[in-house]
């Protein structure tokens, strides 16, 4: 039988389940099959006044008062609560994404991560004191910036919505949170988690819906304080026009195009694992994919041979039979990463490697095929644009100064992979690459909670995870005391 969730199409606004103003539900699609898992409400600005209302409320209430201890236990029982409903919230998000069952778990342990990790940071968030003038004691103190809105996408709907709120709610935040139509089934399953564990009406509210309606009214409310978004560059840009029109500033993760650096000393079996893995995770629907791999000339072809034969065994097919990899979320998507091959067809470049359907992948579901391109000249959109599928390509280079200025040469600039044995090449290229993290011989696409991430240039800009993200979630108040 197929598998359907018993979760309500309703937004969760002030502490209560209910209905959206439009009266209307969203049917939610499983990937791998096609059939309607559940649905979910459509919700639109009438709702997401209702929402930011709430948690103005709640912000200017008891929340707003709430000891950093406090809100660190509530985040703490909230990751426990995660990793005691894993197999139920793994099989709701595998189902509602199509990635394999495997990966929907570990993704459901990382949301657990998120609540333990930001739990016990909340009362690490520590100000400062500056020397100043005689007579004088100066105080920074870090307070939270009131309430903040988050948007999110389909790709990771569970683990988003630990990275977003996680940092938020333990610096004091009051929420509203829009996760992606394609995707959120776990999320509507956790927030009723975070109810059930004591969080207080309003500090997180949910209204679902399409983005140019519950998505645009978010981020063109008034009444927010700061925005986080994780999506397209395309809707980035409207995103933070919008939010521009009322001074609110924004954390934005919008995607990348991230290049593996593969020198001629590099541990190559350490290596091709992890360079498959980082395209095939998640369908290679991740914003930190590790899209292009750039090999040094000298070993270009026994290293592209080999990783082809990698690719030749990679395995496709529905999140049930747990695969390498599943469909990717959709129709839409699925043209989209078609549209890539096609025109790489038509431009001449060959296709070196090609993974394999399983039985499991019939018809209905969103399957393609993943895909080794190369060599793909660094001016074919290839080399250049985010696909957001399984979709590989390989570039030579010939020395150092060329992988950089190739790694560097996109509009992108989010993480990168460096593979080489060279101690002084590792830190070197590592300073000299634009972009938000770097792996030396090693490659941690969408991993580690404790790790700053975002990116710079289209990539977005702001910092998620980490210390760092607690940053983001509050503002510097400088207090100056005369005490002569
Ligand atoms: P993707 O291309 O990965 O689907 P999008 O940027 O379209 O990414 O979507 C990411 C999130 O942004 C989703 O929650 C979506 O509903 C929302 N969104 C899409 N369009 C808008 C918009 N015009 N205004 C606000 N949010 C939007």
């Amino acid at each position: 039988m197929a598998f359907t969730t018993k979760l309500p199409p309703q937004n969760y606004i002030d502490g209560q389940w209910v209905d959206p103003a439009s009266g209307e539900a969203i049917d939610m699609i499983c990937p791998s099959d096609g059939h309607v898992i559940g649905k979910i409400a459509r919700g639109g600005a009438k709702d997401i006044g209702l929402a930011v209302a709430a948690a103005r409320r709640a912000f200017e209430g008891e929340w707003g008062r709430t000891t950093a201890t406090e809100r660190g236990r509530l985040l703490s029982r909230l990751g426990a609560a995660i990793l005691a409903h894993q197999d139920e919230l793994a099989e709701i998000e595998a189902n509602d994404t199509g990635k394999p069952l495997r990966l929907a778990r570990s993704d459901v342990v990382a949301t657990a991560r998120y609540f333990e990790y930001y739990g016990g940071a909340a009362d690490k968030v520590h100000g400062d004191t500056i020397p100043f003038v005689d007579g004088y004691q100066v105080m920074i103190v870090r307070e939270p910036r009131g309430v903040t809105g988050h948007i999110i996408p389909w790709n990771y709907p569970a683990q988003m919505f630990g990275r977003t709120l996680g940092a938020a709610l333990a610096t004091g935040n009051a929420t509203v949170l829009k996760p992606a139509e394609e995707a959120c089934m776990s999320i509507v399953r956790l927030t009723q988690l975070a109810a059930e564990v004591g969080f207080p009406p309003g500090v997180i509210n949910l209204v679902t819906g399409y983005g140019d309606e519950a998505g645009a009214a978010l981020s063109s409310h008034a009444g927010i304080d700061f925005l986080s978004f994780t999506g397209s560059p395309e809707v980035g840009v409207l995103i933070q026009k919008s939010a521009a029109e009322n001074h609110v500033p924004c954390v934005l993760e919008l995607g990348g195009k991230s290049p593996q650096l593969v020198f001629e000393d590099a541990n190559v079996e350490k290596a091709l694992p992890a360079i498959i893995s980082a395209i095939i995770q998640n369908a290679g629907q991740t914003c930190s994919a590790g899209s292009r791999v750039l090999v040094q000339r000298s070993i270009y072809e026994t290293f592209v041979a080999a990783l082809a034969t990698r690719m030749n065994a990679v395995r496709v097919g529905s999140h049930k039979a747990d695969l390498d990899l599943g469909p990717v979320i959709s129709k839409v998507q699925l043209n989209r990463v078609a549209g890539f091959l096609e025109r790489a067809q038509r431009d001449g470049i060959p296709v070196i490697g090609e993974g394999r359907l399983d039985a499991s992948a019939g018809e209905g579901g969103f399957f393609v095929k993943p895909t080794l391109l190369g060599p793909v000249p660094v001016s074919h959109e290839l080399a250049r644009e985010e696909v957001f599928g399984p979709v590989l390509v390989v570039i030579p280079f010939d020395d150092e100064n060329d992988a950089l200025r190739i790694a560097n040469g996109t509009d992108y600039g989010l993480i990168a992979g460096v593979w080489t044995e060279n101690g002084a090449r590792q830190l070197r290229v590592a300073k000299k690459l634009r972009v938000g993290q770097v792996y030396v011989n090693g490659y941690g696409a969408g991993g580690g909670i404790e790790l700053p991430f975002g990116g710079f240039k289209k990539s977005g800009h702001g910092r998620e995870k980490g210390f760092e993200a607690l940053r983001e979630y509050t503002v510097a108040k400088t207090i100056v005391l005369n005490h002569g």
